[in-house]
């Protein structure tokens, strides 16, 4: 790397570690010297740990205790723009750097020297006795002229066993080399054909690459119902940041991350790009990080971590779904995957491709603001068209008590079965009924270790905790007033639902799909496939179904309560249910078959659910942005939410009211501070949770504010403090 500062032997470095410090620590930079941003191995008393070369050392330490930099790692050293971007995203963020650096370090075994293997080519020697087994292994190699095979690949290829290649390595036929572990990902061909694009299509993906060809910063919001060719239209802007040499990333939201996109990837470029997801092996993962850093990875599919991967030359991040609230991590650091995107794309004059069918609110007002660029996809591709949608008033409709499927759902169901397509019905809650209730004192059976109702699965015939993940069995007597025989399930859950359409359509295939019924997210991801191949008639959902599988023989989708997201007093309660129920029903009629969705709701004159089945967008999101600018909330004003947590809740509110007897910092901005009060699940795993809430106006130093408000804090014994910048969600 030319012009990057290089520090001689002796000379002092600060480095920052992923340990758990306030500040950088100064070392001597080792024999042979080391640049800035190295990756350096370091002592730390008695451990080493991993770090990172910041700057020059701070040189307030006695120079006699100096220790050295162990070692410099065999790695790309970390560029001044991701050091950038650590820094501001600990900013924005509030976290402390070296936890920025575990993000941007998450590969296992960086700090192992590098791994080699043994690989085998044509040698020179002429075997004794050619068997037909050994032509074969030497006809792969002539095949492949000049590869190199590890032994296992070539015995398979040449279907023998190990000990026929043994014996040629023996006889010199074959000679043994040493190769690193971790290889190049295969080239990736922007020049292969693309499909032929409409000109809706082809017109925005001209636009994206000509912002890609820019070399500048900027963000595109790219919006277009499920099916109208979004995902055909990005991968044509990663096509131009392939031919302009740089690196693109596209992010998923995990659970979209399947085998189908991926063939999708190949189909257009000629082979599968570098994947990152919690699923990847440890070996694929440092492969994927190292290569990335050395520019031998063209492309990026991965969650969003992947964005804190070292990039040689990053010049496109596309976040598919970006309204998907899994883009928020909630726990450690507390970040947005769609903002960070942006942030780094700032840092690194890259593009930014928002995709969606319903755009976070944050995104729509940028977008009407002119910060980010827009680019509409109105039609779905080919024949396919957005379904019916209808409201079913369930005031009219006549149900039996504990059931939940409607006549007109039930008749629309049917009708599918005997035309041999698939419904779909989709119900926001996991288990079997919500609460369990004694019939005798009416007591309700709670989590012992947080503020939470114990849902019922009977899958597992358990209860189940949903904030800690506790279960126990369903009790015979009640635990309150100790009848027996008396307890019964309340309400709806996915699993109920399931028994209820089993009893009603006993001939049908039914497929429950619930993130807790899978052992793995690869389990899922196959039995999802198999539903899209037909393998169901009746698809019962949450809302993991809502997120961009294709189904191609689905036609109707039931929400069983379209009630349910309006409840909450959530701030964004009304949007996640426009956002949800339009994903929902974006599921039917994908294909050739045209769809229809039916909402059951007690309120069907709603604004929500009548933006809902208007399919008016542009007016829902211009009342509800409206109503937030009103109210200066997100996007129109700033948020931070802060908890409290520890196990003596005196303590917890103690600290609390301190802070809020000592809100100068927050005042001198303007800002308002709200609480402490409990949160609204005011305890978890033994914990009790007290919350505050800072509502700021737009444009103020919010971070900075609130670093010089907490800075003071003490945090005794076992209290801890966390702050959410732009919350997501208020649990
Ligand atoms: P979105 O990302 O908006 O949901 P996709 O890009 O996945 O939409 O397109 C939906 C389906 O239509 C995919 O199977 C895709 O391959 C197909 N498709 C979209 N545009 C075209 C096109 N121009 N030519 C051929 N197939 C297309
Ligand atoms: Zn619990």
């Amino acid at each position: 790397m030319s012009g990057q500062e290089f520090f001689q032997a002796g000379e002092r470095v600060g480095v920052l570690t992923t340990q758990p410090l306030d500040r950088l620590l100064d070392y001597r930079a080792p024999e042979g010297g080391c640049f800035l941003g190295a990756y350096v191995e370091v002592p730390l008393g008695p451990r080493k740990v991993l770090g990172v070369v910041w700057g020059p050392g701070a040189g307030d330490f006695d120079s006699a205790k100096l220790r050295a930099v162990i070692r410099v790692l065999d790695v790309a050293p970390m560029r001044t723009e991701m050091r950038q971007f650590l820094g501001k995203a600990a900013d924005y963020t509030l976290t402390p750097m070296p936890a920025m650096l575990r993000l941007a370090t998450r590969a296992p075994g960086l700090s192992d020297p590098p791994s080699m293997r043994k690989i085998l080519r044509r040698g020179e020697g002429v075997p004794d006795r050619m068997t037909e087994a050994r032509t074969r292994v030497l006809d792969v190699l002539e095949e492949y002229g000049g590869l190199a095979f590890t032994p296992k690949e070539l015995a398979d290829m040449a279907d023998v066993t190990p000990s026929v290649v043994k014996g040629l390595v023996k006889q010199g036929a074959l000679r043994e080399e040493e190769a690193p572990r971790d290889t190049p990902y295969p080239h990736l061909d922007p020049e292969l054909p693309s499909k032929q694009l409409t000109e809706d299509q082809a017109k925005a993906a001209a636009v994206l690459a000509e912002g890609v060809h820019s070399k500048r910063y900027g963000t595109t919001l790219l919006k277009g119902v499920t099916g109208s060719g979004k995902t055909e239209v990005y991968l044509e802007a990663v096509a131009a940041a392939l031919r302009a040499g740089r690196q693109a990333l596209v992010l998923l939201p995990e659970i979209a991350l399947t085998a189908e996109f991926l063939t999708r990837v190949e189909a257009r470029f000629g082979a599968k790009p570098a994947e990152w997801h919690s699923g990847a092996t440890m070996t694929e993962r440092r492969r994927v990080w190292k290569m990335v850093g050395q520019g031998a990875a063209q492309l990026v599919i991965g969650a969003r971590s992947a964005l804190f991967l070292p990039f040689r030359d990053l010049g496109l991040i596309i976040v598919d779904e970006e309204h998907d609230t899994s883009y928020k991590q909630e726990d450690g650091v507390l970040y947005n995957a769609r903002d960070m995107a942006v942030l780094r794309a700032a840092m690194c004059s890259a593009q930014v491709v928002l995709a969606s069918a319903t755009p976070s609110l944050e995104t729509w007002a940028n977008a009407e603001a002119g910060k980010y660029n827009r680019l509409d996809l109105t039609s779905r591709f080919g024949a396919s068209v957005l379904p019916d949608m209808r409201a079913v008033d369930m005031r009219s409709e006549d149900l039996l008590p504990s059931t939940w499927i409607s006549p007109t759902l039930k008749q629309a169901m049917k009708l599918r079965l005997e035309r041999g397509e698939q419904s779909l019905l989709f119900l926001n809650r996991r288990g079997f009924a919500p609460v369990t209730i004694c019939r005798a004192c009416g007591a309700q059976v709670a989590c012992d270790h947080c503020d939470a109702r114990m849902v019922e699965h009977r899958f597992m015939k358990r209860l189940m905790c949903h904030q800690c993940g506790e279960t126990k069995p369903v009790p015979e007597a009640c635990p309150s007033c100790e009848v027996e025989g008396k307890m019964a399930p309340v309400g709806p859950g996915i699993e109920r639902l399931a028994e209820e359409a089993a009893s009603l359509f006993p001939e049908a295939r039914i497929a429950v799909l619930s993130s807790d019924l899978f052992g793995s997210a690869r389990a899922l991801k196959s039995r999802i496939e198999e539903i899209a191949k037909g393998e169901a008639d009746i698809i019962l959902g949450t809302q993991l179904v809502a997120k961009g599988h294709n189904f191609p023989l689905l036609t109707l989708v039931g929400v069983i309560d379209a009630d349910l997201g309006l409840q909450g007093s959530d701030l964004r309660a009304a949007e996640r249910t426009f956002q949800l129920m339009r994903q929902v029903a974006g599921r039917a009629g994908r294909a050739e078959r045209p769809g229809e969705a039916l909402m059951q709701t007690f309120q069907p004159e709603h604004p929500v659910i009548r933006a809902i089945l208007s399919g008016d967008e542009e007016s829902f999101w211009k009342a509800e942005a409206a109503e937030r600018q009103a109210a200066g909330v997100p996007p129109y004003g700033r948020m931070a939410g802060i908890i409290l947590s520890g196990p003596d809740l005196a303590a917890v509110f103690d600290l609390g009211n301190a802070m809020a007897r000592n809100d100068g910092p927050l005042r001198q901005i303007g800002a308002q501070l709200f609480g402490p009060a409990p949160a609204p699940i005011a305890r978890v795993r033994g914990r009790h949770r007290v919350r505050l809430l800072v509502k700021a106006p737009k444009g103020v130093p919010l971070q900075e504010a609130l670093a010089r408000w907490t800075a003071p804090l003490h945090l005794k014994g076992d209290l801890r403090l966390s702050i959410d910048i732009d919350p997501q969600s208020f649990f």
